[in-house]
């Protein structure tokens, strides 16, 4: 029987992107899935294609704010039993030098990567550590490794998730439980169109005239550590495009 078979897979941010390539790629290998995203209508458009390809997979919707207290209590009501937890909801609003930054903004920035991913670990771990079994992926970045200017505070958020997942692993060492990251430099995605306020051509030059990594590389690279036997941790996956030489060096072909 294949290893992810029956697991019950939690997936943030899942409307889009990583979260959406991931619900397929677990799908796939038989997971039952909860999706979490604030956008009810894309949830209900993953289940649909999912259940399109997979019609006898279970689907379980959470259409939250992963910073709405609300959703812990749900998860602590009704979801005690969740084997593989992936932290993938995140954003970075603008790239503008710090100063001149919405506060509020970067303040949604920080809750949603790092807080969140924090309150989900504290919420879910518990019944993994008693049952001696599970699995977390948190989303860091190469910026959670690197900082760049205009990215203060997405910086300080993966930074922080980074601490965080390795922490965390040191203290579940020896009870079965791997708290796992993997740190994409860019992946074509919406998160661009976010991150520039909707506009679609400036989210569109950051991808131009390179080959960026896909959603579905970063889930497959997830699926790889999970897939490993029980005894083996990958800690971390760095991973960048090969056009992509360091976080703030990439290769255009025509430029
Ligand atoms: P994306 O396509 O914009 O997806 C982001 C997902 O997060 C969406 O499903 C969005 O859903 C969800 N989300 C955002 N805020 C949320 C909130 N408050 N509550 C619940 N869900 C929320 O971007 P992506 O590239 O797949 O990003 C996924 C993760 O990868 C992020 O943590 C990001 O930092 C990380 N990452 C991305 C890149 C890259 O280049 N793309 C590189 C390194 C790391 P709703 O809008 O429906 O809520």
């Amino acid at each position: 029987m294949h290893p992810l078979k029956s697991k019950i897979a939690l997936i943030t941010g899942a409307s889009s992107g990583i979260g959406r390539s991931t619900a397929h790629q677990l799908a796939m290998r038989g997971c039952e899935l909860i999706l979490i995203a604030r956008r009810k209508d894309k949830l209900q458009e993953v289940r649909l294609e999912i259940l399109k390809e997979y019609p006898l997979a279970v689907i379980h919707l959470l259409p939250f704010d992963v910073n709405d207290p609300t959703l812990y209590v749900v998860l602590k009501r009704n979801w005690t039993r969740v084997d593989i937890l992936i932290n993938n909801a995140g954003l970075a609003l603008g790239r503008d030098k710090f100063q001149d930054t919405n506060f509020d903004d970067q303040i949604q920035v920080l809750n949603t990567n790092m807080t969140a991913t924090f309150k989900m670990v504290h919420t879910l771990l518990p019944g993994m550590l008693e049952r001696e079994s599970g699995d977390i992926i948190n989303l860091c970045s190469v910026a959670g490794h690197l900082t760049y200017q205009g990215g203060a505070i997405y910086c300080a958020s993966k930074h922080a998730v980074s601490a965080f997942t390795k922490t965390v692993r040191e203290e579940t060492a020896g009870r079965n439980v791997r708290v796992m990251q993997i740190s994409p430099g860019m992946v074509e995605t919406e998160f661009s169109k976010v991150r520039f306020n909707g506009d679609q051509k400036a989210a569109d030059a950051v991808y131009a005239n390179m080959n960026p990594l896909t959603p579905d590389d970063i889930a497959r690279m997830m699926v790889f550590m999970l897939e490993q036997p029980r005894h083996v941790t990958i800690d971390e996956i760095i991973t960048m495009a090969t056009d992509q030489g360091t976080p703030t060096y990439v290769v255009r072909r025509n430029s």
